[in-house]
């Protein structure tokens, strides 16, 4: 039986059922039990078919959401996958993990009074249920190309650009510093908002697809950048950005002072059963500690949340705006809220210290003052008002920045921004080097999966036109 569309008036919005906080803590799985077919039923038939979809507008990769949520209320779900998937290479991982709040969901316009279309986790869902019918299958391509592309970065960029690729029959290698594929799919982001068998069986099919993977491989150090320049018809740089911002006050460096990623990498290999010395020496591990976590972005949300879950004694955010200021996704704030994360909004450290073996810190209140020209109050330190805080280890998670890539690959002709990204032409998404192209956040800075996605499909578009053109060319006669 086909359920009706348009069901917004009589039925509520509603997400997977979530754990209670109580109970999440106790593991790194994900938070969110998933849809039965009948909840997926339901929520899509919620949405109303608009003449223009604003969510799919708002969409960075334009999914054609309406039509794969017309196709779900109907159980038609083979057909919503291959929509589903036409556009967007993870649609489940996207599901999971974009701030839909920002995104589709956001600009969902059922009538004013009604709450949006459960978007992502109806996307989820679909290619779940892909995977468990075992529709997903390896790329096999119409014919092979005899040409290769290099691709520097097993994110969501490089995979995603290397996936596109390979459908087309060039010959795919991805190089990666980690021992794993993924990128901040696997080593960054925690299990719990996005559970790693899900990253591992997308790169077990690329596998199978017939890409090379070469991990441990260092660009810059295990070969060098024109070694790769060499061997391959085009390279993509997919690198991403990992250079940790700084807090802007001088402190002594001591180890239990740590950044972010550094948190995060030793948890999720924990996760993954590797041996981490600093995670078993205590190091990099929050058990039995007070911790406290400086920055109001998704990355600190995601080391409070890993914090108490690696039973930390106490886990404090320190953020120097306020709740309605902070940069991160409201729904990752309330996540760790019922988590019981202490959050001391308008806080910022002024000094930062190691005394009688624990770390000490001052804290001045912060008041918000006039716009900048972004539009957001500018904090203001008021240094009468303060107050102490103890730690055992500190987090910092404020961003991060772009490595030199051009001196780290020892290419100056690499051109980049004022901000260290790499300059490319947006239309080709080739810099201005020959057959050498850069997507994801190495080129927008630091952004999300759905816009590395974006930027992987946009690069395969133009390696494969500069390729097909070497092609003709080279038939011609005129040579490279
Ligand atoms: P990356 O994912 O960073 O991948 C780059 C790859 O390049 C890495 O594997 C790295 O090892 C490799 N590499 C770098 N240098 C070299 C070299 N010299 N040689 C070989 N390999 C190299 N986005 C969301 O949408 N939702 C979220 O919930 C979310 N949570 C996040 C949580 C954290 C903690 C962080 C840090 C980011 C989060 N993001 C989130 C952002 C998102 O992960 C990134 O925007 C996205 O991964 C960027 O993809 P990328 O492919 O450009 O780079
Ligand atoms: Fe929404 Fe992200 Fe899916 Fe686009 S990819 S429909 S923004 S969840
Ligand atoms: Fe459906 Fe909302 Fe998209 Fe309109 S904006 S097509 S109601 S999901």
């Amino acid at each position: 039986m086909t359920t009706k569309l348009l069901q917004f008036v009589n039925s509520k919005k509603e997400m997977p059922k979530k754990r209670i906080g109580t109970l999440r803590l106790k593991d790194f799985n994900e938070i969110y039990n998933e849809f039965h077919e009948n909840e997926a039923k339901k929520q899509s038939s919620r949405c109303s078919q608009c003449g223009v979809p604003f969510c799919q507008v708002h969409c960075p990769l334009h999914n054609n959401i309406p039509d794969w949520l017309k196709l779900a209320t109907e159980a038609r779900f083979k057909e919503a996958y291959e929509i589903s998937n036409s556009t967007n290479n993870f649609p489940e991982i996207c599901g999971s993990i974009c701030p839909q709040d920002r995104l589709c969901e956001g600009n969902c316009v059922i009538e004013k009074g009604f709450e949006s279309v459960t978007i992502g986790r109806v996307e989820k869902h679909i290619t779940d249920t892909a995977w468990k019918k075992g529709w997903i299958k390896p790329i096999k391509p119409l014919k092979d190309i005899n040409q290769s592309v290099g691709i520097i970065g097993a994110g969501p960029a490089g995979l995603a650009a290397g996936e596109q690729l390979r459908k087309k029959g060039y010959q795919v290698e991805i190089y990666d510093k980690y021992d794993r594929p993924g990128g901040l799919l696997i080593y960054g982001i925690p299990n719990f908002k996005l559970e790693k068998y899900a990253v591992e069986r997308r790169t077990k099919l690329l596998k199978k697809s017939g890409i090379i993977f070469h991990t441990n491989f260092e660009v810059g150090k295990t070969k060098s950048f024109k070694f790769l320049k060499k061997k391959h018809d085009a390279l993509l740089i997919a690198t991403g950005v990992y250079k940790a911002r700084e807090l802007d006050i001088s402190y002594n460096r001591v180890p239990e002072i740590i950044p972010a990623l550094d948190f995060l990498i030793s948890s999720n290999k924990k996760g993954l059963g590797d041996l981490v010395p600093e995670f078993d020496s205590g190091h990099l591990n929050a058990m039995n500690k007070d911790v406290v976590v400086i920055g109001g972005g998704d990355t600190a949300m995601d080391c409070v949340r890993t914090a108490v879950r690696q039973k930390a004694n106490s886990v404090t955010c320190l953020y120097r705006r306020n709740k309605e200021n902070m940069p991160g996704s409201m729904r990752e704030v309330s996540h760790a809220e019922e988590e019981g994360i202490d959050f001391s909004w308008l806080s910022v450290p002024i000094k930062l210290y190691k005394k009688n073996g624990r770390i000490s810190l001052e804290v001045a209140n912060v008041f918000l003052d006039k716009l900048d020209s972004s539009g957001r109050q500018i904090p203001k330190i008021q240094l009468n008002k303060t107050y102490k805080l103890k730690a055992d280890i500190v987090i910092k998670a404020l961003g991060f920045n772009p490595e030199p890539l051009p001196k780290l690959f020892n290419y100056p002709d690499l051109k980049v921004t004022k901000w260290g990204t790499i300059k490319i032409n947006y239309k080709s998404m080739m810099t201005d080097q020959d057959g050498i192209f850069a997507a994801g956040d190495i080129v927008r800075g630091a952004s999300l999966v759905v816009w590395a996605i974006k930027d992987g499909r946009d690069a395969a578009e133009g390696i494969e036109k500069y390729l097909y053109d070497k092609r003709k060319n080279l038939k011609k006669g005129i040579n490279y």
